[in-house]
């Protein structure tokens, strides 16, 4: 076994009760991380060093206290710039906790062992559970929601790997979150409710005053609900939010060249070449939009298209297929399916106005008089199903 050792071990006291703890983070550079779920969580990671391709590094992400329960990212213990909007009423809050035993923070402190020579999921898992519950000891309109948000969303992350059952709950930890559960009724037990408590967080923080007028953060932020939002199924609400981001870049970035364009004292004071740089961000950002934009409609279309087509067929409603299909290997496939869907309904609307048969339609059934009359009776929820299609449709292009 080499000596050779993936982390730097620190010993810093701690923020909140000022006892010396030790806690470690992995070397910088050490690993590539290969694939991301939409949401950021990393699926695998590269170690430059084989020998420690056991190693999770998402396991390491979150320091912790053993004396007085206080859990958070490096920076927060270390200097502090990381550190929550209300840190010194939270640490009041939880040192008071700590000294009465609350149920809670003890059985999950129980739970972590960070002294071991791995980190496990588990451990990792109290972790973040500890950071989230010991912010809820604050009243909701104090609570650090950026901060919260990132918990719950790493959180999920570890939900979701649950149910993959790459991470089994040992007997000890299946106790414990009983046990848990007992006094913190929200306990999110499951991946879905952890990412919605991230999305509600990350539109709280969005919501404060010091992030008004930050279009990085807004755009940031407002990136991450997005891609919450695809892992959830959600693409009408995820395509919603990405096209507030398409208009927040856009005014800013109209917003910085109009003030370049003037130049004097406004210009002197943003800083000529902090603009130029924001506007090169901002396209960036407009132009990743657009790009993520047509992704998530092309996946609608993609889900959508073979189910109406199922359903026209069922109706009886004759369809022209292998045009639609030509069309698709020619790549017009947005334009394709928009035409194609917009005959339907056109179809539709004919055959629902039609008079009833044998009013006028002698001279289609002398051309073709092996063919028999569709009988075409669309149902309501058709109909609705259809149209909506279409509006989704319009409404992405
Ligand atoms: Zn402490």
């Amino acid at each position: 076994m080499s000596s050779a050792s993936p982390f730097v071990v620190v010993r810093v006291p701690c923020p909140v009760c000022g006892r010396d703890v030790t806690n470690r983070y992995i070397k910088t550079k050490s690993y590539i991380v290969q694939n991301r779920d939409v949401d950021g969580r990393i699926i695998d990671v590269r170690w430059l060093n084989p020998e420690f391709q056991h190693v999770r590094v998402q396991d390491y992400m979150l320091w912790v206290c053993p004396h007085c329960g206080y859990a958070d990212t490096k920076g927060a213990f270390r200097d502090g710039e990381e550190r929550d909007r209300h840190f010194d009423l939270m640490k009041d809050k939880l040192l008071e906790a700590t000294r009465a035993g609350e149920p809670v923070i003890e059985s999950l402190r129980s739970g972590i062992h960070y002294a071991d020579e791995i980190i496990t999921p588990e451990s990792a898992v109290n972790a973040h559970l500890l950071a989230i519950y010991t912010r809820q000891l604050l009243s909701p309109n104090l609570r650090p929601h950026e901060r919260l948000a990132q918990f719950y969303l790493r959180l999920g992350w570890y939900r979701r790997e649950e149910w993959a059952e790459s991470i089994r709950l040992s007997k000890d930890q299946a106790e414990r979150m009983a046990r848990v559960k007992g006094t913190w009724n929200d306990l999110p037990e499951t991946e879905q409710p952890c990412l919605r408590k991230a999305v509600e967080h990350f539109n709280r923080a969005l919501a404060l005053p010091e992030h008004r007028g930050d279009p990085r953060h807004q755009i940031g932020t407002l990136g991450l609900v997005a891609s919450i939002h695809q892992r959830l199924g959600e693409r009408g609400e995820a395509m919603g939010v990405k096209r507030q981001i398409f208009e927040i870049a856009r005014e800013a970035r109209n917003e910085r060249n109009r003030v370049l364009e003037e130049g004097g004292r406004a210009e002197q004071e943003f800083g000529r070449e902090r603009l130029q740089q924001d506007v090169e961000w901002l396209t960036n950002a407009i132009e990743e939009t657009k790009a993520s934009l047509k992704q998530i409609f092309d996946e609608i279309v993609a889900e959508e298209t073979p189910k109406v087509e199922q359903e026209l067929r069922e109706q009886r409603l004759l369809l022209n297929l292998p045009l639609i299909e030509m069309w698709r290997k020619e790549g017009r496939f947005h334009e394709a399916t928009l035409r194609a869907l917009q005959e339907h309904v056109e179809l539709t609307q004919a055959a629902m106005n039609a008079p009833p048969p044998g009013a006028e339609v002698e001279s289609a059934a002398a051309a073709n008089p092996a063919a028999p009359e569709p009988e075409f009776k669309p149902t309501q929820s058709f109909r609705m199903r259809l149209k909506g299609l279409i509006d989704r449709i319009r409404r992405g292009e």
